[in-house]
């Protein structure tokens, strides 16, 4: 039987990937609240023009990225062939997250581990028994593109 162990990367590539996130959302942010100045200002560019009154355009469904990966983390998978088990570091071993054991379709999660954290190694032991012919690079990549939310450990 195959064994697969979820390790996080080292702190200091953590780190400095966090920060090429943050950076990544705010420039979007800030690139979606130009779009919004930049229409108010046509408006108004046009009401003066044609000497009109445009009625502003109200944004139902504008919801900010950081908003929409929150809104759809409440949405996590579980195969119903699969078991999950929360179990201490003691049986996983030292710096381990989680592993999933090919064949039973077992996975173990570290009991520490909640929220965005425990979804995050849960989708990526998941992954390792529903694609088994992928490799642990493959399986991350995958992994931290199928998440909701920015990942803690991939
Ligand atoms: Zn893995």
């Amino acid at each position: 039987m195959q064994v697969l162990e979820l390790v996080p990367k080292p702190e200091r590539e953590l780190q400095k990937e966090i920060e090429k996130e943050i950076d990544r959302a705010i420039l979007l942010e800030k690139e979606e609240e130009f779009h919004v100045l930049n229409e108010e200002e046509k408006r108004i560019e046009e009401e003066k023009q044609f000497n009109v009154k445009i009625p502003a355009p109200v944004y139902y469904n504008y919801i900010s990225p950081s908003k929409k990966k929150e809104l759809a983390a409440g949405y996590t998978f579980v195969p119903s062939d699969v078991q999950i088990f929360r179990v201490p570091q003691t049986v996983l071993g030292y710096n381990v997250l989680g592993c999933a054991f090919l064949g039973t379709n077992v996975v173990y999660i570290r009991d520490t581990l909640s929220g965005d954290q425990f979804e995050e190694v849960k989708r990526h032991e998941i992954n390792h028994i529903s694609h088994p012919w992928m490799t642990e690079s493959q399986i991350r990549a995958k992994t931290k593109r199928e998440l909701p939310f920015e990942a803690n450990f991939h």
